[in-house]
């Protein structure tokens, strides 16, 4: 395949270059002016083509909760969001992914399914670290991108670690060279404050009242104080100086207060559109299509969140896409209303739109924080992330003067509950291709078998 005429977006560059890219056996092979046309040709006249995106952070709760979404839905809706490689959570799907056995057991239920490649986190709760620990995880460890914990956790199946396990956690995995993933609410404030929030109403403004800023910050110094602690080691330190590779990761970040406590230090940390794109006021009106857990916070911090996304010291952006159905959305109460919203499928779109074309981040930067940013820090940037050759020919390719009108019915996602419905987003993306084949189509929809998308920890380890 040759892709023509379209405006490529090469690494690190601020305007997309007018040049051709040479496709073969799924790998990107030859990027140029004018290249031979001897191939099968695809014309992107008038499109940006970017660097397949990367959703590091979904739940596609495939096998156990499979009502709510599995990973041919959930595959297919980031590939219409031009997202060409997920990695999924070990926490939302039965059995967890706490040991090699659940591993092998969650990947023959998906790797029929999936459209689009994946990876998958191994994951330390409470139940694994009593069984098995560390066992379980120096097994899982060349399987998987990273270990997911908790510090609160609404899981009965994947329960919180407490400070001292997230500690040891932490420092075997930096014997493994592999990250650990942390939300950061505190549990010991979020437990008693929901007490007290859920007797006086069930509003959104109770549940906000329940986690407000301070939960999270008071996680995220915990958590900073931690691997502050195990880096005095020079033992650990070491292997972190040596590896490049920082210890622990912090998912979907809300509050612009704790980015400014992490900044500078050997952690990185993502956020979700959804804490670009509303506040609490937003929640109030909205309700349970909005209910996330972080919860959306006041005013004022999505002005900040910007900045350091625009700035670096937010790393990267994630989904965090969650979805349920209508019945556990709405139950009638925000207490019990479901936690979660689908948003892989438009993950790309409202950070092009949103950030890009409203001039909030550069070109380059929507490439980092939507595709070599993840691919780097995962340890999948030699395949991934970037359009280069030798590479695989991951793109999405976008119709930068197309707006289209965001509609949750018509999500492929089983989740069609989502805050930005009837939101007009600038920039439809036209196709997305993984090494070499549309998997995606705007006007043709899913094109690629279930089953097409590759498990690239697996690829990585047999290379
Ligand atoms: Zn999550």
């Amino acid at each position: 395949m040759i892709i023509i005429n379209g405006k490529i977006v090469l690494p690190n560059v601020d305007e997309p270059v007018d040049c051709d890219i040479r496709v073969n056996s799924g790998k990107i092979v030859e990027i140029g002016a004018k290249l031979a046309r001897n191939d099968e040709i695809l014309d992107a006249e008038g499109y940006i083509v970017l660097p397949g995106a990367i959703d590091p952070h979904t739940h596609f709760d495939d096998p156990g909760y499979t009502e709510r979404e599995d990973f041919y839905c959930g595959t297919s809706a980031a590939a219409s969001g031009g997202i060409t490689t997920i990695i999924d959570m070990p926490c939302t799907s039965v059995p967890p992914v706490t040991n090699l056995d659940n591993f092998r057991e969650k990947l023959a239920a998906i790797e029929n399914k999936a459209v689009i490649d994946f990876g998958l986190y191994g994951g330390v709760s409470g139940q694994s670290f009593e069984q098995n620990f560390p066992e379980n995880i120096i097994e899982l460890a060349p399987f998987v991108l990273g270990f997911k914990t908790y510090f609160i956790s609404g899981m009965g199946t994947f329960a919180r670690l407490n400070h001292w396990q997230f500690e040891q956690v932490v420092r075997k995995a930096i014997e493994l060279q592999i990250p650990v993933l942390v939300h950061a609410e505190d549990f010991d404030y979020i437990d008693y404050a929901t007490k007290i929030a859920r007797a006086n109403g069930d509003k959104p403004y109770d549940y906000y009242l329940s986690r407000p800023e301070i939960a999270e910050v008071i996680a995220v110094q915990d958590i900073s104080a931690i691997v502050e602690n195990i880096l005095s080691q020079p033992k650990y330190a070491d292997i972190v100086e040596k590896s490049g590779i920082k210890p622990v990761h912090i998912v979907h970040i809300s509050t612009a207060k704790s980015i400014e406590i992490i900044s500078g230090k050997s952690i990185t940390c993502e956020t979700a559109p959804h804490y670009l794109a509303f506040d609490l006021d937003d929640f109030v009106k909205i309700g349970s299509p909005l209910k996330v857990t972080p919860i959306v916070k006041s005013s004022g911090n999505r002005e900040y969140l910007w900045e350091y996304l625009a700035n670096g010291e937010i790393d990267f952006v994630a989904s965090d896409h969650a979805p349920a159905q209508k019945n556990e959305k709405f139950t009638g109460s925000i207490w019990t209303d479901y936690s979660g919203i689908p948003g892989t499928g438009t993950l790309l779109p409202y950070l092009f739109s949103e950030g890009y074309i409203k001039e909030k981040i550069s070109l380059k930067r929507l490439v980092e924080v939507t595709s070599s940013a993840a691919a780097k820090r995962y340890g999948i940037y030699h395949r991934k992330g970037s359009i280069e050759v030798g590479k695989d020919a991951d793109f999405a390719i976008i119709d930068p003067n197309s707006n289209w009108k965001v509609d949750g019915e018509k999500f492929y996602s089983k989740g069609k509950i989502t805050a930005f419905d009837g939101y007009t987003f600038h920039g439809k993306i036209v196709k997305t291709i993984v090494r070499g084949k549309i998997v995606y189509d705007y006007d043709e929809g899913i094109i690629a078998p279930a089953g097409y998308g590759d498990n690239i920890a697996a690829n990585m380890n047999s290379e």
